[in-house]
């Protein structure tokens, strides 16, 4: 197993179709015990408690935090330190996206599509950091996107693509600044994943073009991108910081 008696910790996981919570299955399965964090619509506390029924192991668990609130990522990461008494992965997953034109984003929507995406990644960082320092060990695996690496995805508009940009950016300084601290913080940049940011949102004229456009094509399913989250939170990516590995089906080959 890649993550036995690891603790692990999922931003945004608790979407049963959702990357966050294919990587807890993924983490579960290689023996992790895993924390989902989510707001409290999306029920964080059912998702960790599904594990349980999936045969995925017993001891997960599910809290309700915003990403967006530091008080909120402080609470959390205490209350897993006074449970499990220590921190192995931070999976900063909680995004959210809107499509827009450029001259169309308001001050509104920069806000709501950076908070999620990049303050979170901050906070909840920032949250987990001081448990990771104290072990000196810790894997932080960021959730960007291609939106980042091309100036827009499929259906993100320009505050989503310089939101994950910005992701990219803070991942490779936390890389640099806690290296020296055995922690390894590295970023997958899916392509397009079947999950609820995007269901319904392709219209069928479009589709054909989009598969045309991705040497494997097909989607991506959430799985493809948690092995890939899994890899860089285990020990088979030891040397690997700073990383940025795009799991995107070819759609973008740089
Ligand atoms: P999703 O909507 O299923 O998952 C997003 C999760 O984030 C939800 O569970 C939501 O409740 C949670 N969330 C939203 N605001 C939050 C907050 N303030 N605090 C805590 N949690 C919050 O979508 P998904 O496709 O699984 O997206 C997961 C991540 O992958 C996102 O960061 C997204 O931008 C990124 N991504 C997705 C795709 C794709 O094609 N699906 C491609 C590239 C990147």
């Amino acid at each position: 197993m890649l993550l036995k008696d690891k603790v692990a910790v999922i931003t945004g996981g608790a979407g049963i179709n959702g990357l966050g919570f294919a990587t807890a299955r993924m983490m579960a399965e290689q023996g992790a015990k895993v924390v989902i964090l989510d707001l409290a619509a999306a029920d964080p506390q059912a998702a960790a408690a599904r594990l349980e029924t999936e045969g995925l192991g017993k001891g997960h668990l599910g809290l309700v935090a915003n990403v967006t609130d530091k008080a909120s990522c402080e609470a959390a990461a205490a209350a897993i330190v006074a449970k499990y008494g220590r921190i192995d992965v931070l999976v900063n997953n909680a995004g959210v996206t809107q499509p827009a034109k450029f001259l169309d984003i308001t001050g509104a929507d920069y806000d709501r599509i950076l908070d999620v995406s990049l303050r979170g990644t901050l906070y909840a960082s920032q949250a987990v950091l001081p448990a990771m320092v104290a072990q000196q060990s810790g894997a932080i695996v960021c959730i960007s996107s291609v939106s980042a690496q091309r100036g827009g995805g499929i259906l993100g508009g320009p505050h989503y693509s310089a939101a994950k940009a910005g992701v990219l950016g803070l991942a490779r300084a936390m890389a640099r600044e806690y290296g020296g601290s055995n922690i390894r913080v590295n970023c997958v940049t899916p392509g397009l994943i079947a999950t609820d940011i995007n269901k319904g949102k392709i219209p069928e004229d479009k589709r054909q073009g989009i598969l045309d456009g991705i040497p494997l094509a097909r989607i991506g399913e959430p799985a493809d991108v948690a092995g890939c989250v899994v890899f860089l939170a285990s020990d088979l990516a030891k040397y690997c910081t700073g990383v940025t590995l795009d799991v995107n089906g070819g759609m973008l080959i740089h």
